[in-house]
Order: C-alpha cells, then sequence, then structure tokens
C-alpha cells in the first residue's frame, strides 16, 4: 500500500517532449508553491558542470537515450536535500520507467500524475521552433511563444540556442518512442492507483494550464 499524504503536494506531469509539459510545470510551481524538478534539467546541469557523471550522463543524453536509474536517483537525492523541497515538488520529466515509478513510490508517492495528451505530428511539429535560454533554461517558441527579442530571453537577458538534442530529428524521434513505450505502464500503474489524468494538449497553453489546475483542484478535495 502506497502511503500518501505526509503533508507534501506531489504532482508529476508526464507528457511527450514538445507537449509544454516544461512551460506548464513553471506555471504551476507559482500556484502550489513548491518546485520543479526537472530531471532533464538536472542532466543538463550536471552535464554543465563537466564532470566525470556529467560526462557519462552527457553520451545518453546527446544519443537520446535514457540516463540510467542509478545516476538519476543520486541527482533526485541530492534536489530533494533542498530546503524548497520540503512542502513538496512538481516532477517534470521523472518517472519515466515503471521501475521509477516503482521507486519514486518509496520516497515522495504522487498525488496526482497528469498526462499531457499530444500526438507524435505535431509534438514534431512543435520542437522544431522551440529555443531555449541558454543561461536561465526558459522556453520560447518562434511561433507559439516567442521571446520579444527573437535572440535573447525576456526574463535573464540570456542567449537562445535550439537544445543539442533538438536539433537532431533522429534523436528526437528516438525519444518520442522510447516516451510512446514507456508512458503506457506507467498509465496502467498511476490508473490502478487511480492517480492519473489525462489532459488533452493541444490547445493553447492557458487553457492546458486551466485544465491542469482543475485536475489538481479536484483531487485536493
Ligand atoms: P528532457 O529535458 O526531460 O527531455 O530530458 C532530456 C534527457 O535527459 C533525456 O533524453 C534523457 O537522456 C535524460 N533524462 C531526463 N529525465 C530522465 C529520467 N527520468 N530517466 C532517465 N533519463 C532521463
Amino acid at each position: 500500500m502506497v502511503q500518501r499524504h505526509d503533508g507534501r503536494r506531489i504532482v508529476v506531469l508526464v507528457g511527450p517532449q514538445g507537449s509544454g509539459k516544461g512551460t506548464q510545470a513553471e506555471m504551476l510551481t507559482e500556484h502550489l508553491g513548491v518546485p520543479v524538478i526537472a530531471t532533464g534539467e538536472l542532466c543538463r546541469q550536471e552535464i554543465a558542470k563537466k564532470t566525470l557523471i556529467g560526462e557519462q550522463i552527457a553520451s545518453y543524453v546527446h544519443q537520446g537515450k535514457l540516463v540510467p536509474d542509478d545516476i538519476i536517483q543520486a541527482l533526485l537525492e541530492q534536489r530533494l536535500r533542498q530546503p524548497d523541497a520540503a512542502r513538496g515538488c512538481i516532477f517534470d520529466g521523472y518517472p519515466r520507467t515503471l521501475e521509477q515509478a516503482r521507486t519514486l513510490d518509496t520516497f515522495a508517492p504522487p498525488d496526482i500524475v497528469i498526462a499531457i495528451e499530444l500526438s507524435d505530428r505535431v509534438a514534431v511539429e512543435r520542437i522544431s521552433g522551440r529555443v531555449v535560454c541558454a543561461a536561465c533554461g526558459a522556453v520560447y517558441h518562434h511561433q507559439n511563444r516567442p521571446a520579444q527579442n527573437h535572440a535573447v530571453c525576456d526574463r535573464c537577458g540570456g542567449e537562445l540556442i535550439q537544445r543539442r538534442d533538438d536539433q537532431e530529428e533522429q534523436a528526437l524521434r528516438k525519444r518520442l518512442a522510447i516516451y510512446r513505450e514507456q508512458v503506457e505502464p506507467l498509465a496502467q500503474y498511476y490508473s490502478e492507483q487511480k492517480v492519473w489524468q489525462v489532459i488533452d494538449g493541444s490547445p493553447s497553453i492557458h487553457l492546458v494550464h486551466e485544465a491542469i489546475l482543475g485536475a489538481i483542484t479536484a483531487t485536493a478535495e
């Protein structure tokens, strides 16, 4: 039996690349007052530090492959020890596998798992226009969410770049295929726990946000 309600609010966001998951997580963090913990971001931070472990991580990330669970677990434990995560967090990009979902239940069982649904065609279309801030990680899209000055971040003035793995269509297709394969067991696992909620990711950012808030509010009642 999974032990929930230890006073922390644990939300998991699941969705293919391009579903707006990262943007929705950022919007939710303000609403819930808990941080976003994005394992992809933790990986990129470790790569940027140029540590030995960072080099290992890079070899997986740059091929669009999942980083081994023990490495992800170590990064997560380190992050969860930060005081801002004491009241809970929003996981973005974790868990991605059944194994990771089972592990998560041992230290932070989710109150709700929100699956943002999007077709591969729309995902690829969206991602090809996506850029991120090299300094703060803010995400923009030249059509759907443009920066005021297309080369510069609105938030911190950092340089906007295309993430290396996004530029490589082959890696992207591989990531989408991995996602489809791995989301299925997660859907089953979390449906059985009655915490799985599907949200259509194709409408505007604002409408998707409203739908997510509605699902979270219903769960908290
Ligand atoms: P993302 O920013 O979520 O698209 O993640 C970028 C990359 O980081 C992925 O393609 C994986 O190589 C790695 N990664 C992120 N989260 C996980 C995870 N939960 N398990 C394994 N690898 C991950």
